[in-house]
């Protein structure tokens, strides 16, 4: 079976085609940006699944959607119109995410009518989380009649390193992955299960993002209004224009960030010790929520090639028995233990394979296993 996985922002358009009669391989893939912007070629998602389309050799035999959040909806399912109809009403909790798969969806179902399409939600691989952990301390008419509570998201990620370790570290079984990317997200697996995670209702929480706000005081939100400011301006401000480009003040990127930061741009080490800080502190209540810890993750973009960002998260940790090794810290990119010969925790860069894992559940749902 040939399966298209799309793996969508509100501006860019990844795919992969993996082919499930061949190991999964991947036989083609493709990457678009700057969709719907003024300088960029495409003017929505439509046009560059007709651009897919005539790339590829035949039409896929499936699709599969590395879909956010589908609130009570959850795990890989048919894309039908319940489906839609549930990521609509979730749309203002994911609006950099949830619009643009359902504009996907439809379109390729137009393009496409008889292709099954399958929705693997970014939220499934929590629900093994405590439900102590997924409540927020607020009525629990809002938790229970409008489903506010925590869900976290990555899921495709967290599992798919789950999956690995258990592969080539299999005496982990307390795990902390460090998801860091333009978006970024720590999950604490025990037993190839997640326990724990820093993202909650919505992915604008826990860690620091690239232009998103992370963990933040709601009542200050009540001073921003007063201030002045319109509820609409202060949720463009926290979502577009917080994170490391807000403190920072110079760009959204890590690597644009470091730079800055090694010039002597006071603002821009703010940014990165405000981001170590934040996944030091999910590191630290996760070894607790896990009864210890065997083993830490680096995965996306940061976690991947951050190789300072990696040394500074794991600074001074030798009580807790993490000690890096400085020299193969310095891989980029690839699968690599990284962690020095004495260090108790085994700490490994893992690069992400999200397309594998939404690959597999799609083959699953449409095959009927
Ligand atoms: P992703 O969303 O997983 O593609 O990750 C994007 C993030 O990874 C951006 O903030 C990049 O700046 C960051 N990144 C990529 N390469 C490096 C690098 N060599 N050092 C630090 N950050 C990097």
């Amino acid at each position: 079976m040939r399966i298209l996985v799309a793996n969508l922002g509100s501006t860019s358009f990844k795919y992969q085609v993996l082919d499930s009669d061949k190991g999964f391989e991947v036989t083609h893939r493709g990457a678009y940006e700057r969709i719907g912007q003024a300088t960029g070629t495409y003017a929505n998602h439509g046009e560059v699944i007709d651009v897919i389309l005539k790339e590829l050799p035949q039409p896929p035999d499936a699709i599969g959607f590395k879909a956010v959040h589908g609130g009570p909806i959850s795990g890989a399912v048919k894309v039908d119109r319940k489906v839609l109809d549930t990521m609509e009403q979730f749309a203002d909790v994911a609006p950099a995410h949830n619009p643009c798969y359902i504009a996907a969806m439809k379109s390729f179902h137009e393009k496409l009518p008889r292709v099954p399409q399958v929705a693997c939600f970014e939220t499934a691989f929590h629900s093994t989380i405590p439900v102590a952990r997924q409540t927020y301390a607020i009525p629990t008419e809002w938790t229970e009649k409008l489903g506010i509570r925590r869900y976290g998201f990555h899921g495709a990620s967290h599992r798919y390193i789950a999956t690995r370790m258990a592969e080539i570290e299999p005496t982990a079984k307390k795990i902390v992955n460090c998801h860091l990317g333009g978006s970024s997200s720590m999950c604490a697996i025990k037993d190839g299960k997640s326990v724990a995670t820093t993202m909650g209702l919505t992915p604008q929480t826990g860690l620091p993002q690239n232009n998103r706000v992370g963990d933040f005081d709601i009542f200050a939100l009540l001073k921003l209004l007063k201030t002045g400011y319109s509820a609409e301006e202060v949720l463009t401000k926290l979502g577009k224009q917080s994170g490391l480009l807000g403190v920072s003040g110079v760009s959204n990127d890590m690597r644009d960030i470091e730079k800055a930061a090694a010039d002597g741009n006071a603002k821009a080490k703010l940014a990165i010790d405000v981001y170590v800080d934040s996944v030091r502190h999910y590191l630290g209540a996760y070894t607790v929520a896990l009864g210890g810890l065997d083993a830490i993750t680096f995965t996306a973009g940061i976690g991947e090639n951050g190789a300072e960002l990696r040394e500074a998260i794991c600074a001074d940790l030798d009580f807790l028995g993490v000690k890096l090794d400085r020299t193969k810290n310095k891989v980029r990119g690839k699968e690599a233990k990284i962690s020095s010969d004495e260090s108790k925790v085994a700490i490994w860069v893992v690069p992400a394979n999200e397309e594998l894992i939404v690959a597999k559940q799609t083959e699953a749902v449409i095959s009927g296993n």
